[in-house]
């Protein structure tokens, strides 16, 4: 039962995200476990480009305030103990409150071969969409 030390945060690259974002991978799942389980860090206003996961996604938030929408959906705001789940192939985006830091957990798999890309990325989340709500 090894203990992993902990890898380096990474930086969110720019062209999947608006604003400061980091990354802390927790899990990566050897096969036949294909989860992959990473912690998200947003800075106020910072938030990811619209996109899609393959297999779906689960968001667990235990920090701050942020906001959530799906293609065609209004804008929600998500808080510490929220359980989003975002179905496969739905379009969305995450992150947080303009004046708040918000932290979640992403809970996604891997697709079953490789058969085509866990998440599909996007246009940016544009400030007139982000102030739409
Ligand atoms: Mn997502």
């Amino acid at each position: 039962m090894p203990i992993q030390p902990k890898q380096p945060t990474a930086k969110g690259p720019a062209e999947w995200f608006t604003g400061d974002v980091y990354l802390d991978g927790i899990a990566r799942g050897e096969e036949p476990s294909r989860v992959r389980v990473s912690t998200v860090r947003f800075t106020p206003s910072a938030r990811t480009a619209w996109h899609s996961h393959a297999v779906g996604q689960t968001l667990y938030v235990t920090e701050g305030r942020g906001l959530v929408q799906s293609r065609g959906g209004g804008i929600e705001e998500i808080r510490p103990g929220d359980v989003i789940y975002a179905p496969a192939d739905e379009w969305h985006w995450h992150g947080a409150a303009p004046d708040h830091f918000m932290t979640h957990l992403s809970i996604t798999e891997a697709v079953p071969g490789d058969e085509r890309p866990e998440v599909v990325w996007g246009e940016h989340v544009t400030d007139e969409e982000y102030h739409a709500r």
